[in-house]
């Protein structure tokens, strides 16, 4: 029971379930990061909005100086609204909207990472109409795989994301032909939860191969864009809660063969924010089965889809109790097999109103949370702002 992270007495008068973010850890998450890219002038971090766009969350990273990674023309708002630079906006997707074209070209926002010829003529087209200059990076399929779930991999060439390989020349040449588009640089993102730096490797040295291709035919290439995809320890969060950034980005400057001038992009989500942040439940019902034990807690998988959608593990900790240990499936309300957070877990002996917390659930949790079957979203409360909700 690792209690002490867990203010409990305050916790316990919030209504259940909610996220709650333990704001110092990510400040020094934030802080590791800065510290780690210090001395690369030409490095820049965007944060991936989609793990977590609570705007509480935005401004604290926004505030750390880092800039916006975003896939949707509603991130692109929120991260403006979070005092995120339009500069420093960086805008993927396979699907961009017209609405979502324009509202990154009237904000100016610095680059959009294109995913196809046809994207690139609408881009091209609306950016015309508006009498403006879009910033397109390309992003290409390197075909490599990442040593991860099967949901979160877009590095291969069977996956939806990106431009192939071999269409990587012509369009950078298209593009220098159409009017109102500048061609700033190459964009790669390989997967999620990524913690085999030989995945990373692999993408560095398809990178080089790129350039050195490109070289050859004297196009010049000014940034590069490495994506996101560390990934976090779900099984220790107490003792790995900052991911490993000085192995990650010591990893690209040893094996990414930047150009004189070049700047280096990374998008990171997950490690961010995934470990600042847990749910916290309470149990309802403690339930024999024939063969197990269910400990009933009222939130759901429309809290907390990972375990339903990727078979994800989350670190489950009653945070109330400190009977001896017995075993149980830990599982939601609602009305799917797969509501289940954990099967075979042990844990403190429980009882209804015990307090539980699901752990690294900072990334991808609140922000996946829906309605189905009617339940409200769950909210979230910060560490150092506790005092304000509950007097
Ligand atoms: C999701 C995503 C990221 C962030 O991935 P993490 O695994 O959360 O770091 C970065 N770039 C793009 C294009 C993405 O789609």
């Amino acid at each position: 029971m690792m209690a002490e992270r867990f203010p409990i007495d305050k916790l316990q008068l919030i209504e259940t379930p909610f996220y709650y973010y333990d704001t110092e850890l990510l400040r020094e998450t934030l802080d590791t990061i800065k510290a780690e890219i210090r001395n690369y002038p030409g490095y820049e971090v965007h944060y991936a909005v989609k793990a977590n766009a609570n705007p509480r969350i935005l401004k604290i990273i926004r505030e750390a100086g880092l800039g916006a990674d975003c896939v949707s023309g509603g991130e692109i708002k929120a991260a403006i609204q979070a005092g995120f630079p339009a500069g420093s906006v960086v805008y993927a997707g396979v699907g961009k909207s017209d609405w979502e074209i324009n509202l990154g070209l009237d904000l100016g926002i610095g680059c959009f990472n294109v995913e196809s010829l046809p994207e690139l003529e609408i881009i091209s087209a609306l950016a015309k109409g508006r009498g403006t200059t879009a910033n397109v990076a390309f992003r290409i399929n390197p075909n490599i795989g990442a040593h991860t779930h099967p949901n979160i991999t877009t590095g291969y060439a069977e996956n939806k994301f990106g431009i192939p390989m071999r269409d990587m020349e012509s369009m950078i040449l298209h593009a220098a032909e159409l009017p109102n588009i500048n061609f700033v640089g190459l964009h790669f993102h390989i997967g999620s939860q990524i913690l085999d730096m030989d995945d990373f490797i692999a993408l560095c040295n398809r990178i080089n191969e790129l350039q050195d291709q490109l070289e050859l035919h004297h196009i010049a290439v000014g940034s590069i864009n490495v994506g996101g995809g560390l990934g976090v320890d779900y099984h220790h969060p107490d003792q790995m809660p900052i991911a490993d950034f000085r192995k990650y980005f010591r990893t690209f400057t040893k094996f990414l063969k930047l150009r004189p001038g070049q700047t280096l992009h990374f998008e990171l989500g997950r490690s961010v924010v995934a470990q600042c942040g847990s749910l916290i439940t309470r149990v309802l019902y403690v339930k024999q089965g024939d063969f197990k034990k269910f400990l009933i807690v009222d939130a759901g998988m429309s809290d907390l889809i990972r375990p339903a959608l990727y078979q994800a593990y989350h670190k489950i900790e009653n945070i109330t109790s400190d009977k001896p240990v017995e075993t149980y499936d830990v599982v939601g309300p609602i009305c799917e097999s797969s509501d289940t957070f954990g099967k075979a877990i042990d844990l403190p002996g429980s009882a209804r109103g015990d307090l539980m917390a699901i752990r690294s659930a900072g990334a991808y949790g609140e922000i996946m949370a829906s309605g189905y079957n009617c339940r409200s979203l769950p909210k979230g409360y910060f560490s150092d702002e506790l005092e304000e909700y509950v007097d």
